[in-house]
Formats: structure tokens, sequence, C-alpha cells
């Protein structure tokens, strides 16, 4: 195995990860992906531990007049909504954990965007666990949840859907997945559509709360178009990019005032929260695909879907 080791020093501020060391590999896990779908490899991790050092972004996204506010519909699965998470060292109920996990995508995104996402409304669903693959789980869900970008859910309006699952596809190593730019690959039809399997610790089973944000945000970037770099023969695979499978060892984790200890090989993916030039280019480019402008629609009505136009209040039917 060749090893070609690179040291990263990045500056360690509020906001952003902190990759203390960087080495890159060789010897690679490749997920074989579906037309489609994109996915997402799995996270393995020895060991870890979290130290607290304070530092909480809920509530902490800042509107402005061009933010896009994208409505998301959180849904658990029966698996997850049967289990309390973990996250900084509290213990959660699955929902305030996935709004947590998507809040802090959405600071992300805010930052770097002007995208923000808000849980509009939270549901919960039977998934089938025959299904062995993830898309077809992520299918099972789209059909079971009846879903559609954008539409009415629970009495408001949602333009993407995030599904946690903890069912048993986990074991083909599979952490997510989501429909290519926001397509339902079986219809054709605008269907913003991912789901996350918390990723856990191999030794101890417990999930390792801080990985599943950065799933999140992955898994939404493909909605506007970015694309896995999965091995050497896609471009910016070596670049700094969330987008990006390539293995680097992490000693040490800094990420929104929390550090964590890792010294494992674990998927870029996992570990930035930054883009490559085109990823930044591609999603920039396509900001303005899901969600609203201020103010939000407070009421809105089955009518709205045919006459809206995208901005100040008007859900845009794409
Ligand atoms: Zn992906
Ligand atoms: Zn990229």
């Amino acid at each position: 195995m060749k090893e070609k080791v690179i040291f990263i020093f990045l500056m360690t501020f509020f906001g952003f990860a902190h990759v203390s060391s960087v080495h890159t590999v060789d010897s690679l896990t490749i997920i074989p992906q579906v037309e489609g779908y994109h996915l997402t490899p799995a996270l393995k991790v020895r060991e870890q531990s979290r130290i607290y050092v304070g530092g909480d972004i809920t509530g902490a996204v800042s509107i402005q007049a061009n933010t896009k506010i994208v409505r998301v519909l959180l849904a658990g699965d029966e698996e997850m909504s049967s289990e309390s998470w973990g996250l900084w060292g509290q213990t959660l109920t699955w929902d305030n954990y996935a709004k947590e996990q998507v809040a802090y995508a959405s600071w992300e995104l805010d930052n770097k965007f002007d995208v923000v996402l808000h849980v509009a409304t939270v549901t919960t669903y039977q998934s089938d666990n025959s299904y062995g693959i993830s898309p077809a789980l992520l299918d099972d869900a789209v059909r079971k949840l009846n879903f559609r970008t954008p539409m009415i859910f629970n009495g408001v309006w949602v333009d993407i859907l995030v599904v946690f699952s903890d069912s048993r596809y986990a074991d083909i190593e599979l952490a997510g997945v989501a429909y290519d730019n926001g397509i339902d690959p079986h219809t054709g039809n605008p269907c913003a559509a991912c789901m996350i399997k918390p990723q856990r610790d191999d030794s101890t089973n417990m999930n390792l709360g801080w990985t599943d944000m950065n799933l999140v945000q992955h898994e939404i970037s493909h909605f506007y178009g970015a694309p896995d770099h999965i091995d050497e023969s896609y471009p910016h695979y070596n670049d700094d990019c969330i987008m990006s499978y390539r293995y680097v060892y992490v000693t040490t984790l800094f990420k929104y005032g929390y550090y964590i200890t890792i010294n494992d090989w674990i998927p870029l993916t996992y570990a930035t929260n930054n883009y490559c030039s085109d990823c930044y280019e591609t999603i920039n480019s396509n900001r303005t695909k899901y969600g609203y402008v201020n103010p939000p629609p407070l009421f809105p009505s089955a009518n709205e879907i045919s006459t809206g136009g995208g901005n100040n209040g008007t859900p845009k039917p794409w």
C-alpha cells in the first residue's frame, strides 16, 4: 500500500471543521453506484471520544433579503423513532436529533449559499425491512409518504424530504442515498428526497453524532447538482470537498466548538464541510432551485401549486 502523507493546517475557528493532519491512501473502499442515485459509503471508525468545549448553532442562521428558505419534511422510520440518539453528550429523541443535524447542515448552506433549511414538519413511517439495498429503501419511503417536490404535507409546504432510517440497510455499508439532482429516477418528476443512516461506532455501537450533519449536507448537495467524487478518476477527488470519498487519516476534528478524537481513516465526506470550486459553482448556480424568499407563505392552499412564481411567499413549482 503506497501512502502519501500531506499535512494541512487550517484555521480553527467556530463553524469550520478542522483536520489537524490529513493523509491520503491509494487503497479505497469503492461503493458501486446505481444509475439515478448517489450512494455514500458508511463510516468505519474504531474508536472515538468527545470533549465538550461548548458551542450551539441552533438559531444562529441569518435570514437576509435573498436567502432561500427550503422547507424540509423530516421523516423517521420505526427503527429510528424507537431509539434515542446521542449528540455532543446529550441524549435526544429521534426528531430532535434529526432537527439538530439539519440545523448544522443549514448553517453550512447558509454561510456558503444563503440557503437555509427549515424543518417544516416531522413524520414517521414504517420502513420495509425486506429491502436489502438502500435505493429501494429510499424509494419505499418516497412512495409511502407520497412525496414530491414541492407539496403540502401535514398542512404545510415542503420542498425536500430528509429521511432518517436505522433499518438494516446499514448492513451493506451505505450511509446515505439521494436522488440525483432531486429527480425521482422512476418517474422523472421533481422529488428532492434523501435518506440518512446514522453512523455508529463499530466497537460500542453508539451513534456518532458528529457524522450525520455532514451526511445531510452531502446528500442535499446532490439536489443542487453536486456529484460524488468517487475515486481518482473523478475531477476534484483530491480537493477539500465534502463530495469526495477520498479516505483521510484524521487525528482530531474540531467541529462547531467540539473536539472529536478519531485516529482513523474516514471518507473526507465526514471530515470537511467545504466544497471544491466546481461543486461550489454548481450549487451556487442552482441555489434558487428550492424553497422561497421571505416572507413565508402562512396558510398555503392547493392552488398555489399552479400559480406559484418562486418569490415573495409563493412557492416555486419547478
Ligand atoms: Zn453522494
Ligand atoms: Zn467537489
